[in-house]
């Protein structure tokens, strides 16, 4: 579900680098450029993780490379089955089917440490789910389900709570947008079209903690940072439905297809809600 990583030692320097652009390209209008890093920094990513995991087996599928360690060859079926059979129910909802068609990378990791590994990621521990530039990266349901659970409950549960449509929000939100877009913008959409088709929620806060919430601003950059996890998740789908039921799913579309143009985000928020960011905060407190 996090998307921001922090690096271990060994990719340091290249993941710096890496973050240095997706800097340049976040915070920045960039113009001509910002396609071109956008598409550059997909690759690299794609690359830190391909010699992360060199020993791993590889699943082709229509849409989706999958890459998994030996524990996981009984469910490499399932992680392409889960993700096929969701990809174009996303695609649907969010009204945008990618032109070039080229296949989608997963990485499955064994159980949580070898998916911290790759990130060196001391974050959220619940996740089952990080979307990186291009790049779907989850746990395995054999380390989320282990113990005597059997196989058809293991892939219910995962079907029903893991991160197929999460992680495919974030992914197609990206390449819509060409990576300009807000984190709550792509969180918010992430659990809305998760809750839609499975009914899943994450937790919400307790009253006391709503009093006291983030701005649209603070969800943006330092999503990953605000001490409250479990309110900038909710804040993010409370932003996102209200937008939604106001609005209208077109609105939505629109939004994402003016972002995908290279539109700043407060002025594509203003063109298409007719408000500010300020005042889209405003209405989130009421
Ligand atoms: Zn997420």
């Amino acid at each position: 579900m996090r998307q921001g990583a922090k690096v271990n030692s060994k990719g340091l320097v290249f993941l710096s680098v890496l973050m240095a652009l997706f800097g340049v390209l976040l915070f920045n209008n960039l113009g001509g450029i910002r396609p071109w890093l956008y598409e550059l920094s997909k690759q690299g990513a794609n690359l830190y993780l391909n010699l992360q995991t060199q020993d791993y087996q590889t699943l082709e599928g229509e849409n989706f490379s999958i890459k998994y360690s030996q524990q996981d060859e009984n469910i490499a079926q399932f992680i392409l089955y889960g993700m096929e059979e969701f990809y174009p129910k996303v695609q649907t909802v969010l009204r945008y089917k990618p032109a070039v068609q080229k296949k989608i990378p997963i990485v499955v990791y064994p159980d949580r440490a070898a998916l911290n590994k790759s990130f060196g990621w001391g974050g959220d521990k619940s996740a089952v789910g990080v979307y990186w530039a291009g790049n779907i990266c989850l746990l395995s349901p054999n380390a989320l389900l282990s113990g005597s659970i059997d196989m058809d409950k293991l892939q219910e549960v995962y079907l029903r709570e893991g991160p197929f449509t999460h992680e495919l929000v974030h992914y197609l939100v990206d390449e819509m947008t060409r990576g300009n877009y807000s984190r709550w913008l792509t969180e918010g959409l992430a659990q809305y079209i998760e809750r839609d088709f499975t009914g899943f929620v994450l937790a919400e806060p307790l009253p006391e903690e709503k009093k006291d919430i983030y701005s649209l601003t603070q969800l943006d950059r330092t999503f990953d940072q605000r001490p409250n996890q479990v309110l900038a998740y909710w804040q993010s789908l409370e932003t996102v439905d209200y937008l939604i039921e106001q609005h209208g799913m077109e609105k939505m579309d629109q939004l994402l297809t003016g972002l995908g143009k290279g539109e700043v985000f407060t002025t594509a928020i203003q063109k298409v809600y007719d408000m500010s960011i300020t005042e889209l905060d405003e209405k989130m407190k009421q």
